[in-house]
């Protein structure tokens, strides 16, 4: 029997996982399609076009190492690029590699179906199309499924509500403006200080504060660059080896086996340097011993009271309730200082609950606060959300995120059982939001691609991750996070900040190096793990 396709592969999302694996494909001589819901390439940096959006890990760092020309030719303008600077590097990469003709925007995928007899995955599109493939590759984003917040009466209000992720493309002026900000993690820290410069009043609902780090952005010298340049072919490969997808120096020391003026000093001078996973992992014991992470956490707050004035807003904005850098450590410019501001007032939900929204602004136990505008930067359903949110119908009909209800399973965040052909980049249980997101990707992207290409050679197009894999690997994945403190907190990378979902580590906290090794090797030894088979004889239609 014999089966017409309209791709060997189809890979949903046009982010850098998406670019990237078309790219990757083409080059393996492999038809791929992708399907993306944006109008454009970029992901993540296509949709958070808010004031203030940029990356905390440096931009030379978060940026494709598989082509040396392209990296060789790219210069980056600022040590932290802005939003439209790395939109304007995915769209640059899109058109140097020619990508945007096997892309088809304004593609919403609602389902994907598994045909257990032809072994093919049948994806269908809000507007009602479908597509076929052998492979799926999801490339949907870690961070790419906005949270619906549970705030009451939020649907009467009467003025204009904006989402930090599906910022307005046209320039918004505030000026003259009430504007509330709803959330106080990465996205709220970026995008307050900029509001700040211009409304009229800025309302901040902070319900767990965050703890920040100072970026010192500047703008990055051409020396810097071609520093990089030379030595990038190093710096990568140490990356690539790393805890973090990040070639950090550490102190090697254990933060309680020092004086507490040496520890000082080696806060201080990491501090100054605005490097937030470094930062956290200064020292060997932070993130497994709850008075070794103190010490960090007091240095912060300290540095919290010296940034803001007022003593009682600086205390509320001290996180108490979590090891410190357990939820996202943040990184910022003018964060704190923007609270010295007479236009800023911090409403602390945490003393003054918010009751509900009502037609004029946000009601809380204390009284009314009336705005015109209320910015929504209340975060994801991370890691995910976005597959979640697609009826993903594999072996037997079952549903993923049926699957997935009690608890999140996969094997290395690569596949999962019962999804047959189905990868997933940077999927749960791997390293992917712990990390250097790029690094993480790319080898991910890497190693799913040469799957592919193995099963192509070899006549096998069938392969399913097995229930016993999935099951010990899920296993060692909360096993090494319980060496960590991590599970402490009620952060979305426990999975704890949307209703009803498992709560759980989702990003895999073993690191990047060991994490890559452990892959290489089980691909290495016949995708130990994996179930190959052969499957029906296919057709691909031109
Ligand atoms: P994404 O960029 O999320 O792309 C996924 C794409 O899939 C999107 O374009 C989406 O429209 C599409 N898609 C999803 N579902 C569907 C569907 N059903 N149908 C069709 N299309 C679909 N990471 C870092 O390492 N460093 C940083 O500095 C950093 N900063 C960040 C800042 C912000 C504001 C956010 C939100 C995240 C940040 N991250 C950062 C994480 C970031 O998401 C990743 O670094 C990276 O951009 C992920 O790329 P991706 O291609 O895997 O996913
Ligand atoms: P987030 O970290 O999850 O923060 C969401 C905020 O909204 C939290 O303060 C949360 O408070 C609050 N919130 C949610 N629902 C609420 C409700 N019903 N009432 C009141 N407050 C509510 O989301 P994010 O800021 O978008 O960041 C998500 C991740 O994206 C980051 O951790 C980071 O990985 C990435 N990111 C990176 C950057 C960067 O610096 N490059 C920028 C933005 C995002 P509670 O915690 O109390 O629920």
């Amino acid at each position: 029997m014999s089966h017409s396709l309209d791709s060997e592969v189809l890979i949903v999302g046009a982010g850098w996982s998406g670019m990237y694996a078309l790219h990757r494909l083409r080059k393996l001589g492999l038809n791929a399609t992708v399907l993306e819901a944006a109008e454009d390439v970029g992901g993540t940096w296509f949709w958070n076009r808010y004031p203030g959006a940029r990356c905390d890990i440096e931009s030379l760092h978060y940026s494709y190492s598989f082509d040396e020309d392209l990296q060789e030719e790219w210069t980056w303008s600022e040590r932290y690029a802005a939003q439209p600077e790395l939109l304007s590097y995915a769209r640059h990469v899109a058109d140097r590699f020619d990508l945007r003709k096997d892309i088809r925007f304004g593609v919403w995928v609602e389902s994907a179906e598994f045909d257990e007899s032809t072994h093919q995955w049948t994806l269908s599109t809000s507007a009602g199309q479908t597509f076929t493939s052998r492979f799926l590759i999801m490339a949907t984003g870690s961070l790419s499924a906005p949270k619906t917040p549970d705030i009451p009466g939020l649907e009467n209000f009467r003025g204009e509500i904006i989402s930090t992720f599906d910022w307005p493309e046209e320039k918004r002026d505030f000026s003259g403006q009430r504007v509330a900000v709803i959330g106080t993690g990465s996205s709220g820290i970026q995008v307050i200080p900029e509001l700040a410069k211009t409304a009229e009043e800025l309302f901040i609902f902070q319900r767990t504060p965050s703890y920040s780090l100072p970026a010192f952005n500047r703008p990055l010298s051409r020396e810097e660059s071609e520093e990089f340049k030379r030595s990038a072919a190093q710096i990568r490969a140490a990356a690539r080896d790393s805890l973090d997808g990040l070639a950090l120096e550490n102190s090697g020391k254990s933060a309680l086996e020092i004086s507490a003026e040496e520890r000082e000093e080696i806060f201080s001078a990491v501090y100054n340097q605005g490097s937030p996973f470094k930062f956290q992992g200064i020292f060997t014991d932070q993130m497994f011993q709850e008075e070794a992470n103190r010490t960090a956490a007091d240095f912060v707050a300290a540095k919290i009271a010296e940034r803001v004035d007022d003593p009682d807003i600086a205390r509320a904005l001290t996180p108490t309730s979590y090891p410190i850098a357990t939820r996202r450590l943040c990184i910022d410019t003018n964060y704190y200082e923007t609270y010295n501001r007479d236009n800023v007032t911090l409403v602390d939900l945490l003393s003054d609950p918010l009751t509900q929204v009502t037609e004029q602004g946000l009601q809380t136990e204390a009284g009314l606060h009336e705005v015109d505008i209320i910015v929504l930067a209340t975060g994801f359903d991370a890691i995910t959300g976005a597959l979640s949110r697609i009826d993903i119908r594999g072996t037997g009909g079952r549903l993923l995120r049926e699957k997935w209800a009690d608890k999140i399973s996969t094997y290395l965040g690569l596949m999962i059982n019962g999804y047959p052909n189905l990868f997933t980049v940077t999927g749960p249980l791997s390293p992917s939001v712990l990390s250097n997101m790029m690094v993480s990707l790319e080898h991910h992207v890497e190693w799913i691609t040469d799957c592919i290409a193995h099963l192509d050679q070899q006549g096998l197009s069938r392969i399913e991750a097995s229930a016993e894999a999935e099951a010990e690997w899920g296993e060692h994945v909360n096993e090494v996070a319980a060496q960590t403190l991590f599970p402490q907190a009620n952060s979305w990378y426990m999975g704890a900040n949307v209703a009803g979902k498992s709560r759980q580590i989702l990003p895999y906290v073993g690191g990047v190096g060991n994490y890559r090794r452990r892959t290489l090797e089980i691909a290495a030894d016949g995708y130990r793990g994996f179930e190959l088979q052969s499957q029906p004889s296919v057709v691909i239609a031109n």
